[in-house]
């Protein structure tokens, strides 16, 4: 039941924050609803969640029509963004948390559409390929704020997968150290399996799908 792995995942950002002084009010609960269908996402909202991460333009652009009443939800694109899909994606959602090159956020500015946006690291060479180099932060940083209708607000990153919170936890540092440097508040880390290393690291934002909504299917 989604109310009771919401109460679960509740306590387990309770006791992460704890063992760091920091408060709940930190931290946005993103709930992962790639896969799973409108219903799913009604579901959640009537449970309280207002904050929901969606992979694909073309997946969510069919849910979109069913949630119109959802008075306050707030949609985040957690997902590769590629520069073609930049107009669909500014009206379907309303942070695009992986922007990871100038041209897309170029796009994205193109629409015309205000838009909050993180922009995706890249820390390991393994796994995903998406996701700017650390050492092209700056430019791109510098591109984003000269943007007039994009907000640049944070970074975001998917580590390589592990099992082990331990061994994805020097990339939740590396990811706080680059946000500080740049001066930027807001820290999109963590998913079901790691999110108490990704809270007592910084995050300000923890996708969680998972843990909230079981397995998704595969395809
Ligand atoms: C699917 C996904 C998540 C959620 O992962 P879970 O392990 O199901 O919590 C988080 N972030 C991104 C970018 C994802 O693609």
């Amino acid at each position: 039941m989604l109310s009771e792995r919401l109460e679960k995942v509740e306590r387990r950002i309770e006791t992460a924050l704890r063992r760091v002084g920091r408060t709940r009010s930190e931290i946005t609960l993103v709930a992962v609803t790639k896969k799973f269908s409108a219903d799913v996402i009604r579901e959640a909202y009537a449970q309280g969640l207002r904050c929901f991460g969606e992979n694909y333009v073309q997946e969510f652009e069919a849910k979109c029509p069913h949630l119109v009443d959802l008075t306050g939800a707030e949609y985040h694109l957690i997902g590769h963004l590629q520069s073609n899909k930049a107009r669909p994606a500014a009206e379907l959602f309303q942070v695009i948390e992986t922007v990871d090159s100038e041209k897309l956020a170029g796009r994205l500015d193109q629409t015309g559409r205000p838009l909050e946006v993180m922009i995706e690291v890249k820390l390991s060479h393994e796994g995903t390929k998406a996701g700017a180099e650390p050492e092209t932060l700056s430019p791109l940083i510098d591109a984003i704020r000269s943007c007039a209708n994009l907000r640049l607000t944070g970074l975001m990153t998917m580590p390589p997968w592990s099992d082990d919170p331990e061994v994805t936890r020097p990339y939740f540092r590396r990811l706080a150290e680059l946000a500080r440097k740049h001066g930027l508040p807001k820290l999109s880390m963590g998913m079901s399996h790691d999110l108490e290393a990704a809270i007592e690291e910084g995050a300000t934002h923890i996708r969680i799908g998972t843990a909230l909504f079981g397995p998704r299917r595969r395809d």
